[in-house]
């Protein structure tokens, strides 16, 4: 491809939030251009949310049958432990990559929108020039959606490669490690590290904090502080890395806890895993005048930047750095775009972190609540007095749904659990949220029997005082 293109609205960004604002805006019939410097599916789908779920599934099964050959269970026994194939399993994973990758380019194409692979650069607002294959392209566009995510925040003192790696990197190994030191237990750190304790590969994680994962409150944690306890994996907390040498064919990262004296921790591949920053450098922005909030593209509730008619999205605008976050910004601003009378503004943006086990937060915790002055009451339902997850044998690590409701009229400000399987009633909970339920309208609910889903009217029921299975 190459020349000049005209196009009503211009992506720059083919990930979560800028194919799925794409794919709106040609649904709406507005001539739409979307450049991609990499493959479709951006950070989410090519090196981030897939291919990261493939390698837990297949961590944890294969942790499955690694207990069953030491321990039979429930009738079941294994003769000899089971093997693991690294390269068969990232080939797996690699395989849906490329499925939901293709099926990104064929909605696209279903949609009318023009697809331009190569990097765009601008040099004013609206004018952009993308280095394609051929020669270069230039587009003008009456709308710009920036969509140019994130990048991994690397540190200074650990600088990557020679087996300092981020999760790029991690998430497509050539094979496992023996000893893995992570830095920062955050999502992506104990996310990833779980999953190769469970392969098999001797983790220790290193956090600044003097806790894990602190975008959750303290208790949600707690399950996942218990599993890694339970296995000796140790999460050095309050604790920084402050160097990286080559040392024995391996690595020696050396760390400091609090005051103490420095220590030296061996290993083969260290994951820095210490959050993300905003794609903000290298494609032109410092010519488009926008309006910077801190390290983020400053935009209003309509995703709109400083400069009109140029619209950003998704982590290029800041926290939450999720995907579902992106993708719901992407549709408003093409429905925006296209005349309808739409903004951001969601009681709740869930958020799941895949540990073992797994954690949803959605809306306010107590504390939070607490903090904005707001009188509330709780229930709390345990997974262990759960019918259906006894029978997965997901009733014993603790897990439990909780439900938070102002104290006066009983709406339901948060909804938060841990355990097994629980990713799956995130968005029951983000539901009840935006339709503005009572604790009553989920506790008269009539949930399945026997599922994982009747804690959360449990839950409720215990905050209104009555609960019935506890
Ligand atoms: P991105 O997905 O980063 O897409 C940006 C795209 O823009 C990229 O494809 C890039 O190549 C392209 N681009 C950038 N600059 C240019 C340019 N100048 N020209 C052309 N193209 C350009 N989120 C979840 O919600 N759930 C999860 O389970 C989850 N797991 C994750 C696991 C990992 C290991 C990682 C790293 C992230 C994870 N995330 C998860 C976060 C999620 O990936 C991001 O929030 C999401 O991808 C952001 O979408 P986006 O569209 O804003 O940007
Ligand atoms: P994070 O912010 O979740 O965690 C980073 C952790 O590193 C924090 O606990 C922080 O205290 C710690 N840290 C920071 N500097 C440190 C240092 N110098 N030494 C030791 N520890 C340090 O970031 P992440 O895990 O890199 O993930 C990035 C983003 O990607 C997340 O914030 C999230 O938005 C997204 N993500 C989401 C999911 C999901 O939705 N399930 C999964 C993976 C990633």
């Amino acid at each position: 491809m190459s020349g000049k293109i005209t196009t009503q609205v211009l992506v720059v960004g083919g990930g979560p939030g800028g194919y799925v604002a794409a794919i709106r805006a040609g649904q709406l019939g507005l001539d739409t251009t979307l450049v991609e410097a990499d493959r479709l599916g951006g950070t989410c789908l090519i090196r981030g949310c897939i291919p990261s779920k493939a390698l837990i599934h297949v961590a944890s099964r294969f942790a499955g049958l690694q207990q069953l050959s030491v321990a039979p269970h429930a009738g079941i026994a294994l003769k000899s432990e089971p093997d693991f194939d690294l390269p068969a399993a990232i080939q797996w994973k690699d395989g849906i990559v490329d499925k939901l990758s293709t099926g990104v380019a064929g909605l696209l194409k279903k949609a009318k929108v023009r697809v331009v692979h190569g990097t765009a650069k601008f040099a004013d607002a609206k004018t952009c020039t993308v280095q394609t294959g051929d020669a270069p392209v230039e587009i003008t566009a009456e709308h710009v959606i920036l969509a140019t995510g994130s990048v991994a925040a690397g540190l200074p003192q650990l600088p990557w490669g020679d087996g300092v790696i981020s999760s790029t990197e991690a998430l497509s190994l050539p094979a496992l490690p023996k000893r893995l030191v992570v830095v920062g237990a955050g999502y992506i750190g104990l996310e990833l590290g779980i999953a190769f304790a469970k392969l098999g590969v001797e983790v220790r994680f290193v956090e600044a904090l003097d806790r894990m994962l602190p975008s959750y409150d303290r208790a949600l944690v707690r399950p996942v502080e218990q599993w890694l306890k339970k296995r000796g994996i140790e999460v050095l907390l309050n604790t920084k890395a402050q160097d990286v040498a080559r040392a024995n064919g391996g690595l020696r990262v050396t760390v400091q806890t609090g005051d103490a004296a420095p220590q030296d921790l061996a290993c083969d591949t260290l994951l820095v895993a210490v959050g993300r920053r905003p794609n903000t450098q290298g494609w032109g922005l410092e010519h488009m005048a926008l309006t910077m909030d801190g390290a983020f593209v400053k935009v209003d509730a309509q995703c709109r930047t400083a400069m009109h008619n140029v619209w950003a999205i998704g982590d290029l605008v800041g926290e939450p750095m999720l995907a579902h976050k992106a993708s719901a910004q992407g549709e408003m601003v093409a429905e925006i775009i296209a005349g309808k009378r739409r903004s951001f503004d969601p009681v709740a943006i869930p958020a799941v972190c895949f540990t073992e086990p797994e954690i949803v937060a959605v809306g306010l915790s107590p504390d939070e609540a607490k903090a904005q002055g707001i009188e509330t009451v709780t229930g709390q339902f345990p997974f262990a007095a759960n019918g259906r997850a006894l029978t997965m044998d997901a009733g014993g690590d603790g897990g439990f749904v909780r439900v938070t409701a102002r104290a006066d009229n009983h709406l339901v400000l948060g909804i938060h659990a841990v355990g097994a399987h629980v990713s799956d009633l995130s968005g029951e909970f983000a539901h009840a949220l935006e339709m503005g339920a009572r604790l009553e309208d989920i506790a008269h609910t009539i949930h399945v029997h026997p599922t994982l889903t009747e804690a959360v009217p449990e839950a409720a029921l215990g905050a209104l005082g009555h609960a019935l299975h506890i």
